[in-house]
């Protein structure tokens, strides 16, 4: 099934109308818009240009049969597919950098299967999901905020082969996703990754009656939590809070001992410090469980 990027929201709600309906084991293709809605196309397309009511597009959403508030929405990202080209932006008051910015600027990368291509050097591709996740069961959150339903979690890790579980905190999760980058370095610092157009495939599958922390990452090596607060303290005090939680759920490790073993072994980094919410994640080895 092909989820056309014709189909966009700009707030993840439960109140959103599903553009599709899938099911458990499914694979989707999710067509997806960049971030400025494909309007930075050349050098001259500039920051203060975009129309902002039309930013962080994310394709969907989705309804899953079988989806009921209390499981979990796995989604393995079995293929990430870009555009020839993406646009990197900066602008005064954007970034951590936002008051030291004169004048802004776009540049544009070209893009192959390796590499992106800035100004004469070479950044290895990292193909990665900026946009993900599912209706909240409150009000709408703009899919430029990350919270506990995913969102704009701009995390790295949320790339090819890797699975995601969102939580379902609305009958039929009302999955959605958008704003690929084609490479992001951690923090995001100045408030943008390669931003650009392409597809995801993903599989979908009901986990139920979760009791994961979420959202969580599983990629080959690690598990990785996340968590998306006001600023980085508070985001990181879920992220760990959430692994010592998974630690005690799949092991036999006590409260301290989880604690421990991440001071040892854990490692918190930092996703995006740029969005309404800030992001960061713990990752562990999956030896360790
Ligand atoms: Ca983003
Ligand atoms: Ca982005």
């Amino acid at each position: 099934m092909r989820i056309t990027r014709d189909h966009v929201i700009y707030t993840m709600d439960k109140n959103n109308d599903p553009v599709a309906t899938a099911k458990s084991g499914d694979s989707l293709i999710f067509e997806t818009c960049d971030c400025f809605h494909d309007t930075v196309l050349t050098q001259e397309d500039l920051v203060s240009q975009i129309n902002f009511d039309r930013v962080n597009p994310a394709t969907g959403p989705v309804y899953v049969e079988g989806a009921e508030v209390g499981d979990a929405l796995k989604v393995k990202i079995s293929r990430i597919t870009l555009a020839e080209q993406g646009a990197i932006v900066t602008a005064p008051g954007l970034g951590r950098l936002a008051n030291e910015i004169k004048q802004e600027e776009t540049v544009i990368c070209k893009v192959d299967e390796d590499y992106v291509y800035y100004q004469d050097l070479k950044i290895p591709l990292n193909k990665m999901i900026g946009v993900i996740g599912t209706a909240p069961a409150g009000d709408g959150i703009a899919t430029g905020i990350p919270d506990a339903h995913g969102g704009n979690m701009d995390t790295p890790m949320i790339r090819e082969g890797a699975a995601l579980y969102l939580p379902v905190h609305v009958e039929g999760a009302l999955l959605a996703m958008g704003d690929l980058h084609a490479a992001m370095g951690d923090g995001e610092i100045m408030g943008a990754g390669l931003e650009i157009q392409g597809e995801v495939e993903v599989e979908i599958e009901v986990i139920k009656n979760c009791d994961y922390p979420l959202p969580l990452i599983e990629t080959e090596t690690s598990w990785i939590t996340v968590g998306s607060a006001e600023n980085m303290e508070e985001a990181s005090d879920i992220a760990i809070r959430h692994m010592v939680d998974l630690l005690q759920k799949k092991t036999t490790f006590t409260f301290n001992e989880a604690g421990m073993l991440l001071s040892l072994a854990g490692n918190l980094k930092a996703s995006q410090v740029v969005n309404p919410n800030r992001t960061m994640r713990m990752e562990l080895d999956k030896k360790y469980f």
